[in-house]
């Protein structure tokens, strides 16, 4: 015997009211998309459920790559078999002798099938009669388990599940829009990226680049946390901006102490023409309120007067211990602490200017005509679409 089905249970979505529908089937799009390279793997929706049919697929294999994919709120390896009660029976032993370590159990029979013989209550007793007289040394614990067999005989076919396993939550991505990442190679960033995308939101990423004052390496590393993005999204295109000659004249012409930013600002303003191209509603950012000198509130409201594009700013009320853990458990943080200068760390002022202000800034922008360096930089961005799935990471089931 084996598991031959993952349920999926779908916490928050069901909640939505009038978009449920239309959740459910981003949902259903992103794990076959997650799932694709399982050739035989189906994914059939019941009320209020999802089963993906393994079909012979390796059952842990398959958990990793659904438990990744947000919009679920727990999952259960199931084996299916048909309303009978012989064929119950059998399948819940097995469930009850694979479960490793596990010496206490308890039975939930749910019969949603009114035409089943026995009532749930009775069957509960059947069962956990059958077990303890097929086993040596498991007893019945009502209160506290190490495994629940959860029994749910439904009009098709009954389904015996294992333990539950809790999924990242949220929503599917794709059902709240699309926004477009300002990804550095920092740790920030990319935690921004996952959380916009816990929130139902696809992403695209933008990433500024100056060589040959930063180093093919620093762009690799960026497309290296935008790949592991696609953990949890179908795909993610990185647009990348060569940046130097804005940032070369900014530092020429600009008082030193504002030149961080005004280099902010002309991000902005190379963000927002890649919206307009794309398609895209809003921008993200990895900024933590008090972080850093730069982020202040003035600097926020200086650099945000470029645009009005809503920004989301995902960090901005956690600390910084919180923003590494899940960088951590999202296996971006080796990623980004590797040692490639980005644009930010080689152009660095000495003194920057940590409370801007909006009237000094915009006297000293309109000394000098930027427009030009902006087309070039806008003409010249490069366009990478990563949809590599590298290798599901385990580790998040105490994350939200
Ligand atoms: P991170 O860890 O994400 O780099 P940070 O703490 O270093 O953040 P800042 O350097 O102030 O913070 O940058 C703030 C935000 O600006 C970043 O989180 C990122 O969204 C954006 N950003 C900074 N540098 C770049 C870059 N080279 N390309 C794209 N976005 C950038
Ligand atoms: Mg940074």
């Amino acid at each position: 015997m084996q598991y031959d089905h993952i349920l999926i249970r779908y916490g928050e979505m069901a909640l939505k009211g009038k978009n449920r529908k239309s959740f459910i089937l981003q949902l259903q799009n992103n794990l076959r998309q997650q799932l694709q390279e399982f050739p035989n793997v189906t994914i059939k929706r019941t009320q209020g459920r999802m089963f993906v049919l393994l079909n012979g697929h390796d059952p842990e294999v398959i958990m990793d790559k659904c438990k990744n994919i947000f919009g679920i709120q727990s999952l259960s390896l199931a084996i299916k078999v048909r309303n009978e009660e012989e064929e119950i029976k059998a399948a819940a032993l097995w469930a009850l002798q694979n479960e490793q370590g596990a010496r206490t159990f308890k039975v939930s029979v749910k019969r949603i099938d009114k035409n089943f013989p026995i009532r749930s209550q009775q069957m509960n007793q059947v069962l956990g009669a059958h077990l303890l007289s097929s086993t040596i040394g498991y007893t019945v614990d009502v209160h506290n388990p190490d495994m629940e067999i959860k029994v749910e005989i439904r009009k098709e076919a009954t389904y015996i599940t294992s333990s539950v396993i809790p999924g990242l939550g949220g929503l599917p991505v794709g059902s709240s829009g699309k926004t477009l990442l300002l990804l550095s190679g920092g740790i920030d960033s990319p935690v921004a990226g996952f959380l916009a995308m816990k929130r139902g939101v696809e992403v695209e990423a933008v990433h500024f680049h100056s060589p040959p004052f930063t180093s093919e390496r620093a762009k690799q590393k960026v497309l290296d946390l935008a790949e592991k993005l696609t953990n949890y999204g179908n795909k993610v295109k990185v647009h990348i901006v060569p940046f130097t000659k804005v940032q070369q004249h900014i530092f020429r012409e600009m008082p030193d102490n504002y030149a961080m930013t005004i280099m902010r600002r002309m991000m902005m303003r190379i963000s927002e023409r890649i919206c307009k191209n794309e398609s895209i509603l809003s921008m993200t950012t990895g900024e933590s309120l008090g972080q850093v000198a730069s982020q202040t509130m003035e600097s926020m409201n200086t650099i945000n007067e470029v645009t009005n594009y809503p920004i989301l700013r995902p960090l901005v009320a956690m600390d910084k211990d919180d923003i590494v853990k899940i960088s951590r458990k999202i296996d971006t943080y080796d990623i980004s602490i590797r040692p490639y200068e980005d644009c930010c760390t080689i152009f660095v002022p000495k003194s920057p200017k940590t409370r801007p202000s909006r009237e000094k800034v915009n006297e000293f922008e309109a000394q000098t005509d930027f427009s030009g360096l902006i087309e070039e930089a806008v003409s010249g961005i490069e366009v990478v679409t990563l949809t590599g799935k590298a290798g599901a990471e385990e580790k998040f089931n105490d994350l939200f």
